[in-house]
């Protein structure tokens, strides 16, 4: 059992790890930048390190700052969170080659999903559905380039193998335009992610995405944790996401959980994970893992009960999964929406001083947030200021709970994208269900045009 864990994190999610650690009896050491002194996951932690200046690039991703901070204070595990380090491969190596655990998958795991063009491979060989595509990276050739999009079938999309975030992607509607479009997608990931390789996939059309969580041990006991639906999205952002997904069936949820369990066994998976998917047409498409806790990840515990964090950390500490498939039963339904300090028409960030913060509360409603009245967010960081989740019996009473729960959160001082919230909530398409992922900029340009009359 592990006894004190560095959180390598910030915001909302190094509360969250923190509160977990609480729960279990272990001892937690926070880190910040000096940008971060005021914040709460330093001020509720047991001991707090300053590992550097506010830019992220010599603060929150600093490995040897983190590493030097572990030693000092005598931790034994380092949880990434999400974001920053979190799915470093070098980082979780030269963790472990410290000494420390590392509250995540092995560091080949992490290596081999993290490059998108191999995950797929790794995917087919397991017997995951993909999206059609290139067979690996895209080669140099122009002409075996458009020989490859006449196979997929136009529109496609050049993704890079390296890329995430909702960064390194284009879309091509016809041939004329493919060519220029391998080109500078390839520039823009040499440069933002180091590594210039892209894959083609077809571009598909009106899919929406759903995702499944999985947990697996070392003992080899992997399970999935039913999905979540994160459709609502924004330049390839989720902005809101639920679960189960509206629609889905118990034996399309059977079906494709266990592939992924396959999955799972197959590549040796250890802890909290999630394989993403393209769903059109009643099929499943595997885009891309994520080996780390997602930010939706509450919607997920809401509706199985599971407290993935904690899990998260019994595995590390060499435990057997508490659960078995038999024991995951879903109950209910659960919404999550992420609230940005951002103005909610033009989505500029608005960070500064939090004048005055009421937070919502009440049956079924959890607001994970790290914000406070006289809090500063700094403008260095994502502009992600917390989450309110809400679970209901069923879909529409979790909605009405979000209305509510909406309507109670006031922050003054900044701006918040809750107003947009409020409205999506009320929409008619998105109170029936299963929208696709190009719901929401389409809705965002009808807004816009409606403003503009
Ligand atoms: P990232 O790692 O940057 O999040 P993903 O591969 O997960 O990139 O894709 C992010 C989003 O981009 C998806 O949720 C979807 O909205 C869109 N997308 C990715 N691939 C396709 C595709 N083949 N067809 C249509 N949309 C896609």
């Amino acid at each position: 059992m592990l006894k004190k864990v560095l959180i390598a994190n910030r915001g909302e999610i190094a509360l969250r790890v923190l509160r977990a650690c609480r729960e279990m009896g272990i001892a937690t050491v926070s880190v910040h930048s000096e940008a971060d002194h005021d914040s709460l996951h330093v001020k509720l932690a047991d001991e707090s390190v300053c590992i550097g200046p506010a830019p992220s690039p010599q603060s929150y991703l600093n490995i040897p700052a983190l590493i030097a901070a572990a030693e000092v204070t005598g931790a034994d595990a380092i949880h990434p969170g999400y974001g920053f380090l979190a799915e470093n491969a070098d980082f979780a190596e030269q963790v472990e080659q410290s000494g420390f655990v590392f509250i995540g998958p092995r560091p080949e795991t992490i290596r081999l999903m993290g490059d998108k063009v191999s995950a797929k491979r790794a995917m087919i060989e397991a017997g995951v559905p993909c999206v059609p595509g290139s067979e690996g990276a895209l080669p140099d050739d122009d002409k075996e380039i458009l020989s490859i999009a006449d196979t997929v079938g136009f529109p496609v999309i050049i993704k890079a193998s390296g890329g995430g975030g909702g960064r390194g992607m284009r879309v091509v509607e016809k041939k004329e335009d493919l060519l220029k479009a391998v080109e500078m997608t390839k520039t823009e990931a040499g440069m933002a992610f180091g590594n210039p390789m892209v894959y083609m996939e077809r571009y598909l059309q009106k899919p929406r995405h759903i995702e499944i969580q999985v947990m697996a041990d070392e003992q080899g006991n992997a399970i999935y944790l039913g999905e979540r639906d994160c459709s609502m999205q924004r330049r390839h952002q989720k902005v809101i996401e639920e679960a189960p997904a509206p629609g889905i069936t118990e034996a399309e949820r059977r079906k494709i959980g266990e592939a992924c369990v396959a999955a799972c066994k197959r590549i040796g998976y250890r802890g909290a994970g999630t394989f993403e998917f393209l769903y059109e047409d009643g099929e499943f498409f595997f885009i891309e893992m994520n080996t780390r806790v997602q930010v939706e990840h509450p919607v997920t515990e809401l509706i199985t009960g599971v407290d993935i964090v904690q899990e998260q950390i019994r595995v590390a500490g060499g435990a057997a999964l508490q659960y078995q498939q038999k024991d995951i039963v879903l109950q209910g339904h659960a919404f999550e929406c992420r609230i940005n300090a951002e103005d909610p028409y033009n989505f500029i960030p608005s960070p500064g001083l939090i004048a005055s913060c009421h937070l919502p509360g009440g049956l079924g409603v959890r607001v994970d947030s790290h914000i406070y009245q006289g809090y500063r967010i700094p403008p260095n960081y994502d502009s992600l200021i917390g989450k309110i989740c809400v679970h209901g019996k069923s879909r529409q009473q979790a909605m009405a709970k979000m209305r509510v729960a909406l309507a109670e959160l006031a922050v003054t001082g900044i701006k918040t994208n809750t107003p947009l919230h409020r409205d999506l909530f009320i929409d008619n398409d998105f109170q029936k269900g299963g929208v696709s992922i190009h719901y929401l900029e389409h809705w965002l340009e009808e807004r816009k045009a409606q403003a503009a009359k």
